[in-house]
């Protein structure tokens, strides 16, 4: 964001409108700063082109205007032309589809940037692929620098199934030391560079609850198991400030090139909060962050407040909560047993206990809880805690009677319970891509009957829920093409599903544009500042190769992010 939008939000602010208060009902930003000109000169101009701007007053359009990183007009190509004058960047866009700014409601920042230099094994069919992979990645590493990477799995590989070893890779990274975790996270490959640094010989002994895979002679092979893997962690570089803040800039540029406008932080420290102000200030944000800070952290967020900056472009205001594992490890609560195990999964992270007072201080200090819960016994638990809280802390005491507090991932959900979301105002903050992954072994951890009630977007929508959609990258790709074209084919990437998948769960693409615009800018109290194509919201637009609302499924996929603006600014552009 250049820091010549700047002045016009502190004029906006001076006149108390609500780009600094996108909470107040009242007020709308825009209009009041406008300054009568001969030809009323827009900064910028998209025209002929498909606009769906997520409105549902003016679905689509041809052409759009913005002054001062503000929507000044949205209609017809003809009518644009009153706008096209003096320095204007006019921008032909035939063939393109702009749409609004899509949000990504639940990411991870920081490990999205962080995964650029880290290398992903995860998914490579031979152990010959997997060396060259290395090998390739390692040769863009400068020397002395390490090279990591994780996800490498031998049991799916068809050549070789074997363990990799300093034989594989010390060929190819003599002056670089090598660390890469196998995809279970409890062994490790390292090479000799890597050994040498550590003070790794056949002489050193096996630690206490580890091992070195090692030669008849006692040479370590390079296969280091469980706390033998401590010696290199603790060698690793540091987590120095610069590090942190350039995996946040890299995270940044890569979700703007793919046509991200905004993410929410599921959980970001007050230590990256510190780096993502710097980042701002230097005018490095390539787009708008919404951010919750993590569980831990809870006290010093309650006594600092919501913290927001001027432009609506990096905003905390929320505390992030866990309370149960994943389905596909079976930690997800579930109220019956798992169908294939004897058990109904672990409520062992946050505890009531330790939840309930943060909840009453959210209420009286307008926080906002966003809750990580996967199985219906976890849903219906944290129903009946924000409900207890709600009753708990007298109405007169609510900061503010507009909560909208959140729902992560929320898998499982009984028929009931959805209701419940409606009667407290909680909103459904879900992955589609979590979806097409998790319905592969779904079936088998909870039987036929509740696979009609997981996953169930439809049938929130159907209630009036609005779901806030987003990809949880870097645990999934991150990619809005991938999250819109699971929420309308609920299929795996190649097309295929099983029986047992609810077709009829999946979204319209209509339903599915909202739930990455409108509805996750609802989520962050934005919609009155962006969510639309609408005169006085920011000029936040996504603009594709392809119209994702017409075109064969499939192609959504392979459809491209062409140009990414936020707040009137191209923050990515694709040559
Ligand atoms: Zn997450």
């Amino acid at each position: 964001m250049p820091r010549s939008t700047y002045p016009v939000f502190t004029l906006l602010c001076a006149f108390g409108l609500a780009a600094c208060s996108p909470e107040s009902p009242d007020t709308a930003p825009g209009n009041a700063a406008a300054v009568e000109t001969a030809c009323e000169q827009a900064d910028l101009v998209l025209y002929n082109t498909t606009i769906y701007t997520s409105n549902a007053d003016q679905w689509t359009a041809e052409a759009v205007a913005s002054k001062d990183g503000q929507i000044v007009f949205v209609g017809s190509n003809t009518e644009a032309e009153e706008y096209m004058c003096g320095s204007v960047q006019a921008l032909d866009l035939e063939g393109r589809t702009v749409y609004a700014g899509f949000t990504d409601s639940h990411q991870h920042l920081e490990g999205v940037g962080r995964r650029t230099k880290t290398l992903s094994l995860f998914g490579i069919g031979t152990l010959q692929e997997t060396v060259q992979t290395i090998e390739d990645w390692a040769a863009n590493i400068p020397e002395g620098g390490w090279v990591q990477g994780r996800g490498w799995i031998e049991r799916e590989w068809t050549d070789e199934q074997r363990f990799l070893n300093k034989y594989d890779v010390d060929r190819f990274t003599a002056d670089k030391p090598l660390f890469m975790p196998r995809a279970d996270g409890v062994s490790a490959l390292v090479n000799t560079k890597a050994m040498e640094l550590a003070g790794v010989t056949s002489e050193t002994p096996d630690p206490e609850g580890g091992r070195f895979e090692r030669e008849l002679d006692g040479t370590p092979t390079g296969y280091v198991l469980a706390n033998a893997m401590n010696v290199f962690r603790e060698i690793l570089p540091p987590e120095t400030d610069a590090y942190l803040k350039d995996n946040l800039l890299r995270g940044l540029r890569a979700n703007a090139s793919l046509g991200w406008t905004q993410t929410q932080d599921a959980g970001m420290s007050y230590r990256l909060v510190g780096l993502m102000k710097e980042i701002h200030e230097e005018g490095n944000m390539a787009h708008r962050v919404y951010a919750a800070i993590p569980v831990q952290e809870a006290a010093t967020m309650l006594q600092r407040g919501r913290e927001t900056t001027s432009d609506d472009m990096f905003d905390v205001r929320g505390i992030k909560v866990f309370i149960d594992g994943t389905l596909g490890s079976r930690g997800a609560a579930l109220i019956d047993n798992y169908s294939d195990a004897d058990h109904n999964g672990f409520m062992n992270r946050t505890t009531k206990e330790e939840l309930m007072p943060i909840l009453y201080a959210s209420l009286r200090q307008g926080i906002q809880i966003e809750t990580h819960v996967i199985g219906d016994r976890a849903v219906r638990s944290l129903l009946d805690w924000y409900d207890e809280a709600y009753n708990y802390v007298p109405r007169s005491e609510w900061a503010s009677e507009d909560l909208r507090w959140r729902m992560e991932h929320a898998q499982i959900i009984p028929p009931s319970d959805q209701q419940r979301f409606v009667e407290l105002g909680v909103l459904p903050s879900m992955q589609p891509s979590h979806a097409i992954g998790d319905l592969n072994f779904a079936p088998d951890r909870l039987g036929r009957d509740r696979l009609s009630y997981a996953y169930p977007w439809q049938q929130l929508v159907d209630r009036g829920l609005m779901i806030l959609a987003g990809s949880d990258a870097p645990v999934e790709e991150g990619d809005p093409r991938i999250e819109f074209y699971a929420a309308v084919a609920r299929s795996r990437l190649n097309g295929t599903s099983e029986a047992g998948w609810h077709p009829e769960l999946a979204v319209s693409r209509e339903t599915a544009l909202l739930m990455l615009t409108l509805w996750p800018a609802h989520g962050a109290f934005q919609e009155d500042l962006r969510g639309s194509i609408e005169v006085g919201k920011y000029a936040d637009f996504t603009i594709f190769d392809n119209d994702i609302m017409t075109i064969p499924v499939a192609d959504i996929l392979t459809s491209e992010n062409v140009m990414t603006i936020v707040g009137g600014e191209i923050t990515f552009q694709r040559n």
